[in-house]
């Protein structure tokens, strides 16, 4: 069993990393973002509280986050484990994580706020089938229109200069003390995530030990 967390600040590669670790070692990708997204794409009561509170750039409440991280783990698929991205984001949120569960290792991947807002101001996402794309590495073939559907691409609703900057404070500001309390219990990995996706990735696999796959 693994379970791992990865923090890390919005644009540092957290999706993209989690996802390939998940696949490699069979680990269920818990993304506490994706979870309130579904909320507001499915119009739930909680869905509306989002909505307003993501476009702003601010964080959701603790209370409801700790419920949604607490129902996810409980459905209790994750036999070979779980990597859980983008949480916890402050103190409260880390605290009761570990009063609750134990883990094995924090990925915390480091990057600039520089290059940050370069990449993040570059993401565009297809409203119609949900692929990502990045104007500086990974472009469509006619610009604004999706390669798979042929959709408008569009810009998520929090990836503006306003909403990026509020997040960038926020996450200077809460998340990265957390990263002390949880260094010193000796959890901590730190990547540098301005290299490529492999040199990333191969980074996070050696940092924890696994073995190739
Ligand atoms: P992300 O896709 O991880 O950047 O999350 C998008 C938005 O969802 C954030 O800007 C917050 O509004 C909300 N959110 C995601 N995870 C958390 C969390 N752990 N605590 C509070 N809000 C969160």
């Amino acid at each position: 069993m693994r379970k791992y967390l990865i923090i890390g600040v919005q644009g540092s590669g957290k999706g993209t990393q989690s996802a390939l670790l998940a696949k490699g070692y069979e680990l269920v990708h818990i993304n506490v973002g994706d979870i309130f997204r579904w909320h507001v794409q499915q119009h739930t009561k909680l869905g509306a509280l989002v909505r307003r509170t993501m476009a702003a750039g601010e964080l959701i409440g603790d209370d409801h986050v700790e419920k949604v991280v607490r129902d996810r783990l409980d459905q209790h698929d994750w036999n070979y484990g779980f990597i859980i991205d983008g949480f916890p984001r402050n103190r409260r949120q880390a605290e009761f994580f570990l009063e609750s569960y134990d883990i094995d290792g924090v990925i915390h991947l480091n990057l600039p706020d520089e290059e940050v807002r370069r990449r993040v101001l570059a993401r565009r996402l297809c409203p119609g089938c949900g692929m990502d794309y990045n104007l500086i590495y990974d472009r469509p073939a006619e610009e604004g229109v999706c390669d798979v559907c042929g959709h408008e691409l569009v810009r998520r609703a929090d990836d503006t200069e306003e909403a990026l900057a509020e997040r960038l404070r926020i996450y200077h500001e809460k998340t990265n003390p957390i990263l002390d309390l949880l260094r010193r219990k000796e959890y901590v990995f730190t990547v540098d995530a301005s290299r490529s996706v492999d040199a990333v990735q191969a980074a996070i696999r050696e940092k924890l030990g696994l073995p190739a796959r």
